[in-house]
This record gives C-alpha cells, structure tokens and sequence, in this order.
C-alpha cells in the first residue's frame, strides 16, 4: 500500500478469489466453473469475425447480446442489463441502493457483498443462518434495508423455494430485493418471472458457471425497467464499454444454443447426486445442494486436512477459515472422471486416517 492511498481504503478487506493456480495442473474443484468447453459455435463467434473488428469499441448498449437473453427467457430488452460478470451488478446495487437504509444478506453467503459494504461505508446487517444452514424466512420479511439473497446460497448449496422468495419481496416494497441466482441452472427455480409482478425486484445470474464462460466475464440481470436504468447510469458513469466485442459474441453464440448447456447442467446435476452418495458412504456430511458444488465435512477427518491432503494429491478444493464453517470444504462438480479421481483420493484419505 502507498503512503498516497485514501484512508477510507487503507483498511479495506478485499475479496480474495479462489485460487488459479500455476505451480502444476490440478483437478480443478475450487472456483465452481463448468468442466465443460463453451459450444463449437461460441469458440466459432469469438475467433472469426470479431477478432478483426477488434480496433474498434464495442456496442455500450450491447443490443444483439440483451435481445439474445430477452428471446431465451421470454422478456423484453428493456428488462435485461448485462455485465462484466455478475460482480459488477453487484458492485453498481451496492453502490446503488445500500446506503438509502444499509444492507442485508445471510451472514454464509457469498463474501463479495460485505466487501461491497465495506468499501462503500454501507451499514450492514448479516442474518446468521440457522443451524442446519438454512435461511429464516421470516428474519428477511419487511427488512427496510437493500436485501440480498444468494439462491441457491453459496457456499452452501442450499435452495430457498420460490414462494418464500415471493413473500421476501412482497413484503420489502420500499427497498430493492437482489436475488443472486448465480447457480439456479443447476436444479434449483427461479424467481425470475417476478419481475413482471414486483418492482423492487432484481434477479442476478452469470454466464461464468451454467454457460462455461468464467474466463469471458459476462453476468446479466433481469429486472423492472427503472431499475435497469439506474444500473445503466452506474455504468455510463464508470464504464461505458462494460462487455468486450469478444465476450458479446460469446455470449450472443451462448444463447443461441441454450439446449447444449441445459444439458450439461443436468450432466453436472446427476454427477453432484454421485458424488454426494459417495462422500455420504465415506462418513461425510453433504448439505442437499442445487449448485454446482458441494459443502461437505467429515466426521473426524478437520476441513483443513481433508483440503491439505488432497491437494498433496493433486485436487483443488475451496477452504474458508470462518470459525462456522472451518469444517467444511466447497468441492465444485467436475467431469464423471474428476469425481471418480476425488473419491478415490478421499478413500485414501479416509483409510489413512
Ligand atoms: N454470486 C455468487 C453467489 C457467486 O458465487 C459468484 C462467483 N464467485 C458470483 C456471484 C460472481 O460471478 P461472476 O462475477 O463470475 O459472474
């Protein structure tokens, strides 16, 4: 840090990303991204025509990419805003809309949001989960403060159903209600339709894990068509080229072929069920998750361990320090292959133990 720094960011927390890591390759299991490649025809979008065009800016109104998703979800243009990654929808609704009455989200959730909080001096207000991991309803009704929920939760896996999602916003009229639906492809149902019924409503969802495009940086969201014009003039005021030409042809290719990654979705779904049985067999514990991960802790084996052996054997899991969860491992579902390899290693863990 520099002697220059703003104090109002010298003691900022930042986020820290899973690690990408280059000592050696790993079976990568620790950031949630697909072990699927994008389709023929995205890899088809990005290395023809628009490498050329390259010199150029790309479209600020991204148009052909809004129309894309609007056709695949049946809503209007007007209704879609898109992003460099779902990060930065939630970066702009923090800015936004939290420092009207402050902010508040489950206290496991994804940990990107108290950053936000911390780094616009946003009050906030983090609901501890229940025992069992899972969300109150009744602790986010009427909460006259800028709500987020993460649904399915990460890192959790766990879904909250529609209908508590519908009384949460119904009951929160004056204030915006964020649903993070970065991981609803993978089984979970999603509230998006509600935007036709409730105006205070986002629905947040990414490109990065259901649509194989982490490394594009591409999130949309869906939302009544004055919230989407404050997001627009967050990112008229900040970064008007907001999606690159490369990852606006990625994700228009993306759409057009929406049946592939459904189908990879599934895939992933039936390898989550594998792998659950399987670690359930081996004495863990496996919270019923939708995602495209599990949260799992072993009876007697510490989180830390289990994380440290097998990256001793060449798996990359995803390890918080948090004293509620410090048990636990966040395991991504890979390939049938991966997850075969995972258990195998657990195995040998859990023999030598
Ligand atoms: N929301 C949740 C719950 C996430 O886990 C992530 C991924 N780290 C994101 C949003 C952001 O994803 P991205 O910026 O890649 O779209």
């Amino acid at each position: 840090m520099s002697k220059y720094i703003d104090s109002a960011f010298s003691c900022l927390k930042e986020y820290v990303p899973g690690e990408q890591p280059k000592d050696k390759k790993y079976i990568k299991l620790n950031t949630n991204e697909s072990p699927y490649p994008p389709s023929p025809s995205v890899i088809k979008a990005v290395n023809s025509a628009e490498v050329a065009d390259l010199r150029l800016y790309s479209d600020p109104e991204s148009s052909k990419l809004k129309k894309a998703i609007a056709e695949v979800y049946g809503v209007d243009s007007k209704n879609v805003f898109v992003s460099n990654g779902s990060d930065e929808i939630l970066n702009f609704a923090f800015m936004l809309y939290g420092n009207v009455s402050g902010a508040l989200f489950p206290e496991i959730s994804y940990g990107f949001y108290k950053v936000f909080c911390d780094l616009y001096g946003i009050d906030k207000t983090m609901v501890p989960l229940e025992d069992d991991f899972t969300i109150n309803k009744s602790k986010y009704m009427s909460t006259g403060k800028f709500t987020v929920i993460a649904n399915p939760n990460a890192p959790t896996g766990i879904e909250m159903n529609k209908e508590d999602i519908e009384e949460i916003i119904a009951s929160n009229k004056n204030n915006v209600v964020l649903i993070d639906e970065a991981y609803i492809d993978f089984g979970g149902t999603s509230c998006y339709e509600l935007i036709r019924k409730y105006d205070n409503l986002i629905v947040c969802r990414t490109f990065s894990k259901a649509y194989s495009l982490a490394g594009a940086r591409l999130g949309y969201c869906f939302a009544n068509e004055e919230l989407i014009k404050d997001l627009e003039k967050i990112k008229y005021s900040t970064n008007p080229y907001n999606i690159n030409r490369l990852t606006q042809a990625a994700g228009v290719a993306a759409m057009a072929e929406n049946d592939y990654y459904m189908a990879n979705c599934k895939k992933i779904a039936d390898t989550r069920e594998y792998t659950t049985l399987k670690l359930r067999s081996l004495g863990f514990e496996v919270l019923d998750s939708k995602t495209n991960f599990i949260f799992a802790k072993h009876e007697c084996i510490s989180g830390m361990d289990i994380y440290t052996l097998l990256r001793e054997r060449g798996i990359l899991v995803r390890h918080f320090t948090d004293e509620r969860i410090k048990d636990y491992n966040r395991i991504t579902i890979g390939s049938r292959e991966e997850m075969e390899a995972l258990v195998n290693a657990v195995k040998e863990i859990v023999k030598g133990a």
